[in-house]
């Protein structure tokens, strides 16, 4: 039996496809290499170019090949395009998530594991954020994916669907061998953009906002290590295995870090003065988003191994190094 990967040639899909080779599972991935790269989907892994929307395309792959579970994470991703664009948003996520969940229906995968956000809760009225706290998404981003877990819920009463669903933080860093990375074009994620400056591709980071009502004014955010969300899949899927329960759990590191101090961290891993100019806040960004992870802790026995983020930036930095143009390098 196999796992069905969808994204997994993109950031966080390819790092979790090395983790479950790694844990000795065969692997087919589906990607339509919209923001993905072949060169990041590693060998000995089945590898289907399509657009999860294609119907006869799932039926075809889940008749050709034994899938067991799903692990999703093929989606549009980026808040503020979701809002410009709202109905391409709705049409990626959430109709793909209606096929891709009929497909497994009609050829009876019952298992799915889900990459879901921080951005379901919305602006939070407290932290750490506990899974229990109110989701009221500010983006059509945070909507989908909230849409889509509630999707496989219902679909656990009606069709006897079991899921889990990851609701990440931020996500940074790269594979500790440095042989997959982050590479989003346009890229809009802080870490990668502020290693553009020691890189040469970019004069100076901006600070979005300066007058936040944290301790040095800049919004603060829990990062965490890549190849620690990809470990938590395959704990999630071995969780799905042994129990067959259920569940929604934060992904985060549980310590938050302003904007200003990731940039002071990425001085000391690169040895650049990284000049930084403060701009205008960036709409919909809450302040402050730190996770409680308890619950993926206690459930899934879930301890992240990278999370000091000098070693996430370190990584980071060495990936890029290698690689400045990304793939394309
Ligand atoms: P990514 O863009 O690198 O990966 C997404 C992959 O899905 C890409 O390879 C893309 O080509 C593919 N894809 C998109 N739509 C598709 C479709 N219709 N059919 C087939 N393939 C399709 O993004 P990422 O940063 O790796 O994020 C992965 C998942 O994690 C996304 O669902 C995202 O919403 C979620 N997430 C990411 C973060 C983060 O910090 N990066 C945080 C929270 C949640
Ligand atoms: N950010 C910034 N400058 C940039 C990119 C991001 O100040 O060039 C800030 C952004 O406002 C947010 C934090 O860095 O507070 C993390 O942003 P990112 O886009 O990496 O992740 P998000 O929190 O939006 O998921």
């Amino acid at each position: 039996m196999a796992i069905l990967v969808t994204g997994g040639a993109g950031y966080i899909g390819s790092h979790t496809v090395k983790e479950l080779l790694a844990q000795g599972e065969r692997v087919v991935v589906i990607d339509s290499l919209v923001t993905g790269h072949k060169e990041a989907v590693s060998d000995g892994v089945v590898f289907v170019q399509g657009d999860l929307r294609d119907a006869a395309l799932l039926d075809d792959l889940f008749a050709m090949h034994e899938i067991e579970a799903v692990i999703h994470f093929a989606a549009s991703s980026l808040v503020g395009v979701s809002v410009q664009q709202p109905l391409e948003y709705y049409d990626n996520n959430l109709i793909g998530a209606h096929v891709l969940v009929s497909a497994m229906v009609r050829h009876g995968v019952n298992k799915i594991v889900f990459s879901s956000t921080a951005a379901t809760y919305g602006e939070p009225k407290r932290v750490p954020i506990e899974e229990s706290d109110p989701t009221e998404p500010t983006s059509p981003y945070g909507e989908t994916k909230l849409a889509m877990e509630r999707m496989f819920r219902w679909c656990e009463q009606a069709y006897g669907l079991k899921s889990i669903s990851l609701r990440y933080f931020n996500a940074a860093g790269a594979y500790p061998d440095h042989s997959i990375g982050e590479d989003h074009k346009p890229e809009t994620h802080l870490i990668p953009l502020i290693l553009q400056v020691p890189l040469g591709q970019r004069q100076h980071i901006t600070i979005f906002g300066d007058d936040y009502p944290t301790e040095d004014g800049t919004c603060v955010r829990d990062y965490i290590h890549v190849m620690d969300l990809a470990n938590a899949h395959w704990l999630a899927l071995k969780r799905l295995r042994e129990t067959g329960e259920s569940g929604v759990y934060n992904l985060g590191n549980g310590t938050g870090f302003s904007v200003k101090q990731v940039i002071d961290v990425a001085r000391e891993v690169t040895g650049h003065p990284i000049p930084a100019v403060a701009a205008p806040r960036r709409a919909g960004d809450p302040a402050v988003l730190i996770a409680s992870s308890a619950k993926a802790q206690r459930e899934l026995d879930w301890q992240p191994k990278y999370a000091d983020l000098k070693t996430i930036i370190q990584t980071a930095w060495d990936w890029h190094v290698r690689k400045p143009q990304g793939f394309e390098s």
